[in-house]
């Protein structure tokens, strides 16, 4: 067999887009495609032979720095969200570690990413979780609780994974601010979401404690995979996460990765300048549309989602949660279930049309009659 034939039958047996309601990935834009194709060379991690690259990619901070509220952007593209959290934290506890003391930690909200465990280990911080209200907010007043002499940062998120739910940022600014830590914001799915709606919520470097935000565009970006996205407020943080790199053509390097693609800063370029803040604003407003498609069918059906979804996520009690997902995996539906409380969760990406919510409601009311 012909080696490409034999990657065929291997790719044959992964699950398309469109019966994925589980993934904050999507399909990337065409334009996203034909940008990567003519990057698949570059390495951002030697900027002097890419000079182009690293160029395009300060285009994009600025880009971005708009979208964001922020007239000094400094950042990169990197691996996804986890990256850009690991090194929002790490820049904070550079920053901050010379006036703390003791064991630092971060205060986080609990309906963060697992991410975060990661970055207590690699890190060394102690991880603080704060409680939410009952619309699954973060609970500012017991985040100001946590903190103490030993916190470098605290988080928020625009967009939580699970219930895509944004933190009271502007709330968790003023604290950052009077307790002098760093705030960062995890807006990892909500970045490339929030500032195409209609009256977007502040939660950006419009907010003088801002730190640092986590924005993927290989999520709502459209672009490929690998494309997250961190954004610092300004220089200051990068050249906190600077090491020395002898040999190659830079003298310092500020990324976790040595060696890095540029086909995320140019398919994530090409998607933001092709559609510009109308093409992306489209993208939102059908995606929140389908998702009001989803909420209805599924209310018609008996289930109650657990807030009124803010953005494209939507998820819904039942103590059955795991079966139905069980359920659904075997008729080759991905659909996910959430930590707390137990339900069943969607993501309405670009690729979860309303025919693909159509299909999806006809299986799903036959496994629901079944399990009953
Ligand atoms: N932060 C949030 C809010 C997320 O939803 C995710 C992934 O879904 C991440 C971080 C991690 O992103 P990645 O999987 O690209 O590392």
């Amino acid at each position: 067999m012909d080696v490409i034939e034999e990657l065929r039958t291997y790719r044959e047996k992964d699950i398309p887009y469109s019966r994925v309601l589980s993934s904050m990935c999507t399909v990337p834009h065409p334009v996203a495609l034909k940008a990567h194709k003519m990057f698949v060379e570059t390495n951002l991690g030697d900027p002097g032979i890419f000079v182009g690259t690293v160029e395009l990619e300060k285009k994009l901070m600025t880009m971005i720095g708009k979208i964001l509220h922020c007239k000094t952007p400094a950042g990169y593209i990197c691996s996804g969200g986890t990256e850009a959290n690991i090194q929002g934290i790490r820049a904070a506890r550079n920053i901050q570690r010379r006036q703390r003391r003791g064991n630092l930690n971060i205060v986080i909200p609990k309906t963060a990413h697992f991410s975060f465990e990661k970055i207590g280990d690699i890190l060394g911080v102690e991880i603080r979780r704060a409680g939410v209200d009952g619309e699954y907010r973060v609970d500012v007043a017991e985040v100001e609780r946590l903190i103490d002499d030993s916190t470098i940062a605290i988080v928020g998120i625009a967009g939580t994974t699970e219930l895509g739910q944004i933190d009271p940022i502007v709330e968790l600014s003023k604290l950052a601010d009077e307790r002098e830590v760093e705030l960062h914001v995890d807006a990892a799915f909500g970045g490339l979401v929030i500032p195409f709606m209609n009256n977007p919520y502040p939660f950006d470097f419009q907010n003088r404690g801002v730190s640092s935000i986590t924005i993927d565009p290989h999520k709502m970006g459209m672009a490929t995979i690998p494309a997250g996205g961190i954004i610092f407020r300004d220089e200051r943080y990068l050249r906190a996460l600077e090491v020395e790199t002898p040999y190659l053509t830079s003298k310092t390097q500020f990324t976790l990765t040595g060696t890095r693609p540029g086909t995320g800063v140019a398919s994530a370029y090409a998607v933001l300048k092709h559609l510009g803040f109308e093409g992306m604003k489209k993208v939102v407003d059908s995606c929140m549309k389908n998702t009001k498609i989803l909420v209805e069918e599924m209310r018609s059906l008996g289930f109650e989602p657990i807030i009124e979804p803010v953005m494209n996520v939507a998820s819904f009690f039942t103590e059955k949660a795991e079966r139905i997902k069980d359920e659904l995996y075997r008729k080759k539906w991905v659909i996910s279930t959430i930590r707390e409380p137990r339900a069943i969760r969607f993501v309405i990406m670009p690729h979860v049309t309303d025919e693909v919510i159509k299909e999806f409601i006809s299986d799903f009311r036959k496994v629901v009659g079944k399990i009953n």
